[in-house]
């Protein structure tokens, strides 16, 4: 696949949109990662009560490899009885087992899980590749890791929630219901599972429709961890399964990442009642160059931020604002770099830009496209050949773009980038806050102090300074606006899991 993608044919220019299309000095043999390396199941049920349990409606639904539009397996569709049954579960193991367990205990199993997530590093980034469509690279050297990071990072709290609020007592909130979106799905998995366990909750747990299958394996591991039944809880399906989750009677807190309009949907349904919620929702970050920046790593950042991950990353640098004076170099070498960008086979381990996670979401980014070509920005595609099947988007720029462009304004989720400019560093502060979300944001300059400027005046939770997309579980993430709020990841995501006494 990768040889045929590698090719390069020539493309008609249009009005507004320029194909790139020149020869980029290296290609590479193909490289794919073995399947063969991974167990997929060709049905998975439930994980209830630390058992396999088949859905009440004995309905199932498909998952497929979005590079290849495969059928992988296919997983069980739980209705409100199966939510139901979960909760009663997690209700069961939080009262007679897992609040009574010293804390070091709690620590031993979450250590437990992440060094067999870490044994299994290699099939679960095969799976997470193949069920999600992300490069093999990325699985493997990014959301893998990064998962059994943060069950170690949270292990280690679990005795030590006395230092972390210091002459407070605490007390877990109960059940915590939890629910995952398809872009990283083993890791929202680990952010959200490992410190309800290390504050003593219990968990019923969903992931998204299109992604199920690591958070099913990561089910495996739980039950090879020995972890007492109904401390965790997986259970598959829809939307309808994680609303009946959120409106379940007894579930104490909801954990959510994914869409703003869900997030408000899910507001709206816990309203007036005491449970708990943090609610990490869309974003639309803006990424700023100012002319002393060093140009040509700016503009690898500017890929990372974009491109990694097909774009399908909350928090991607969507939104480019360069200092006028450096335009013209930093459009022309972003240019250059894109068309160099390998797209195709996510299982080749030299690919760049993977599969788009379905076809709705295609759509969605190609919808946007449109948009962006009729709003009047230039635009400027890579001219790499795509698969003929599977869901594929050539990494896209436009330049050109005014604030109040929707391409501006919303969030695409796909490999595309707004280009805007600036003169003054007021200006450009007024353009990024001006933004319904307020999640993440990126500077670049050789200026610390311009940085300090720009970070303390900027609205968004995470902000990066000369790099992009780095994380670690001891930082927490989260947003303002209509990015949500809560935090996960360090200190501070213990938090959202806890009653503090006294
Ligand atoms: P989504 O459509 O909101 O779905 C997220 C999860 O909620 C899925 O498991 C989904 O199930 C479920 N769901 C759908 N309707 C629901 C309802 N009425 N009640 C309860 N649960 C419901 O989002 P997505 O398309 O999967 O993910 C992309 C979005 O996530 C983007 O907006 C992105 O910015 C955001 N995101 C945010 C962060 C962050 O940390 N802030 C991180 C990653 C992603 P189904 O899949 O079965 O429909
Ligand atoms: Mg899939």
């Amino acid at each position: 696949m990768a040889k045929a993608i590698a090719k390069k044919k020539p493309l008609a220019k249009k009005s507004n949109t320029i194909k790139l299309n020149f020869d980029t000095s290296w290609e590479y043999a193909p490289a794919p990662e073995s399947k063969s390396a991974a167990t997929i199941n060709k049905q998975y049920d439930l994980f209830i009560n630390g058992e396999w349990q088949q859905p009440s409606s004995k309905k199932y639904f498909d998952t497929i490899n979005p590079a290849t539009e495969e059928k992988l397996s296919e997983v069980a569709d739980a209705n409100a009885a199966d939510v139901d049954k979960a909760v009663k579960a997690a209700r069961n193991a939080y009262d007679k087992v897992w609040k009574k367990m010293p804390a070091k205990e709690r620590a031993k199993y979450i250590f437990r899980i992440a060094r067999i997530m870490q044994e299994k590093a290699r099939e679960l980034a095969i799976v997470e590749t193949l069920d999600g469509g992300k490069p093999i690279k990325e699985s493997r050297d990014f959301d893998v890791p990064t998962a059994a990071n943060h069950l170690f990072y949270y292990a280690g709290w679990a005795d030590k929630l006395e230092y972390a609020f210091p002459n407070r007592r605490t007390e877990p909130l109960g059940v915590a219901g939890q629910i995952t979106p398809w872009n990283f799905p083993l890791l929202m998995a680990a952010w959200k599972i490992a410190p309800a366990l290390a504050t003593g909750n219990t968990v019923v747990l969903k992931p998204a429709e299109t992604t199920p299958l690591t958070t099913l394996k990561l089910a495996e591991i739980i039950q090879e961890a020995d972890l007492p039944p109904g401390v965790v809880n997986i259970i598959t399906g829809a939307g309808e399964t994680g609303a009946a989750i959120v409106n379940h009677a007894d579930v104490n807190k909801i954990a959510f990442t994914g869409s703003t309009n869900v997030g408000k949907i899910i507001q709206r349904a816990i309203a007036g009642t005491n449970k708990k919620a943090t609610l990490e929702l869309g974003g639309k970050a803006a990424n700023i160059i100012f002319e002393d920046a060093p140009i040509d790593q700016a503009v690898e950042g500017v890929v990372n931020a974009i491109f990694f991950n097909q774009g399908h990353v909350c928090c991607a640098g969507s939104r480019l604002y360069v200092q006028e004076s450096v335009a013209k170099e930093v459009i022309r070498k972003l240019r250059d770099r894109m068309q160099s960008l390998i797209v195709g086979d996510p299982m080749d381990k030299n690919t760049d830009i993977g599969a788009i996670n379905s076809r709705e979401q295609l759509n969605i980014i190609q919808k946007y496209i449109a948009i962006g070509k009729k709003e009047g920005a230039e635009m400027y595609e890579s001219s790499c050949a795509l698969p003929s099947k599977g869901f594929w988007c050539r990494p896209t720029i436009f330049s050109n773009v005014a604030q109040s462009n929707r391409i501006a304004q919303e969030e695409i989720f796909g490999p595309v980038l707004s280009i805007l400019t600036f003169r003054t560093d007021d200006e450009v502060i007024e353009k990024a806050n001006n933004s319904p979300y307020g999640l993440s944001a990126g500077v670049w300059t050789d200026k610390g102090s311009k940085i300090f400027n720009m970070t303390k005046r900027m609205r968004a939770g995470v902000v990066w300074a000369n790099t992009f997309n780095k994380f670690d579980p001891t930082s927490p993430f989260g947003g303002y606006k209509e990015s949500g709020f809560g935090r996960e990841g360090g200190l501070h995501g213990l938090l959202p899991y806890l009653k503090l006494i006294n």
